[in-house]
């Protein structure tokens, strides 16, 4: 038997060498830290778990769900959109569609506007989906370098006019991973500008929209007049309310990018089960007390692993948003070097910045997903055994 031609497209695993020492290690009985995995470590919310107990026994829920998600489902989306951002005027029926989580979405997203030789706009570092979708659909990507000394906001002046002009998507994700970096409502207004010249769909992931510390709001690109000409934004209950199982999020936005989602879909699953939209319908009606609550354990563990670094000598700041930590490897170090390092000195598993793309070289990034104990301890042992930023 023989993959499709498709497959072999799809680059090697980057840490399948990392993912074999780890398992050489676990099977040792070395005690690994894994500040690895963006998936939050708490349970999901009481409140949220109540509904699905009386959602399970309600046999209407039993049943193929609508395609776009339950009237309820999108009728709360838009809700929380106006809520939350002040984005109003959304149209459940037509602007918005259910999603099994972001990652499916942002995948058929692809499928639905982009074949061979269409150019795909994505960041570099950044979630490794935008990649591999565009090579499924059979486009070719034009990865935007997020640079420090831009505040890893890709830079839309080294974007080749031809490239451009064959662009379908255009993806940004801020809060943003891996890099932690937040956008200001007048950089998103430059992507719509950009975006509508070029008759370019902006997708926006906002994954992190509410996984944000001391204070800070991050914005919603449909914030910017005239935005939804132009942009659709992918959310996710995933991680901002500890239900990465769930599988469940939304797309709101343009008509026809949702529209072209929803084709696509209809076509490939059967949507979301009806007991857990009525859960994510309640994680929406979540108090700004309790969803504090679930961010600031997050906070709390952001300052140990920050305070720690900052003593031994890291260049960082604490990130105001996401759940990750990019820091820089020290000097005379590639990123797989270091993460080497760490793993076999210390038993702390992190992912190399450049399993997000070549710009990561020379970084790594640490989730804040242990606990403050596992926090403290990998500062320890990182002290025990003499690794520094810097002499
Ligand atoms: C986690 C993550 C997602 C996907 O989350 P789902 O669980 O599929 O909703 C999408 N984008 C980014 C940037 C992420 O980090």
């Amino acid at each position: 038997m023989q993959f499709a031609k498709r497959l072999a497209k799809i680059p090697p695993y980057l840490f399948a060498e990392i993912d074999r020492k780890r398992n050489e290690l676990v099977a040792k009985g070395v005690d690994i830290i894994n500040l690895a995995v963006g998936d939050p470590d708490k349970p999901t919310p009481i409140h949220i778990l109540q509904v699905m107990h009386e959602a399970i026994d309600d046999v209407s829920t039993h049943n193929y769900p609508p395609y776009q998600g339950t009237k309820e489902f999108r009728e709360a989306a838009v809700k929380w959109m106006e809520r939350r951002f002040g984005v109003t005027g959304l149209n459940p029926n037509t602007e918005v569609v259910s999603s099994i989580g972001s990652k499916e979405a942002i995948h058929n997203t692809f499928l639905a506007f982009v074949e061979a030789g269409d150019y795909t706009l994505i960041p570099d570092p950044g979630y490794p989906v935008y990649r591999t979708a565009t090579l499924f659909a059979g486009g070719e990507s034009f990865t935007m370098p997020l640079k420090a000394e831009n505040q890893y906001l890709p830079d839309l002046n080294v974007i080749p006019e031809e490239v451009a002009r064959k662009a379908k998507l255009l993806w940004i994700n801020y809060p943003n991973n891996p890099t932690g970096a937040l956008a200001t409502l007048e950089f998103f207004e430059e992507l719509v500008a950009f975006c509508k010249q070029y008759n370019i769909l902006l997708c926006h992931d906002n994954a992190y929209s509410e996984m944000a510390y001391d204070g800070y709001k991050p914005p919603s690109i449909l914030q910017v007049p005239g935005a939804k000409d132009v942009a659709i934004e992918f959310h996710s209950l995933s991680k901002s309310y500890n239900m990465t199982g769930w599988r469940v999020g939304f797309v709101v936005g343009n008509a026809i990018g949702i529209k072209g989602l929803a084709q696509v879909k209809s076509n490939v699953d059967s949507g979301v089960f009806k007991a857990i939209q009525a859960c994510a319908i309640a994680a929406y009606s979540t108090s700004e007390a309790e969803l504090q609550s679930l961010i600031s354990v997050y906070q709390h563990r952001r300052d140990i692993i920050v305070k720690g670094l900052q003593s031994l000598g890291w260049p960082i700041q604490p990130p105001k948003a996401t759940l990750y930590l990019w820091a820089p490897v020290p000097p005379g170090y590639t990123s797989t070097e270091f993460v080497t390092l760490l793993l076999d000195k210390c038993g702390i598993l992190v992912p190399p910045g450049n399993g997000y793309g070549a710009m990561g070289e020379g970084f790594f990034r640490i989730a804040l997903t242990v606990s403050d104990e596992r926090m403290y301890e990998a500062i320890q042992r990182l002290k025990d055994v003499g690794i520094r930023y810097a002499e």
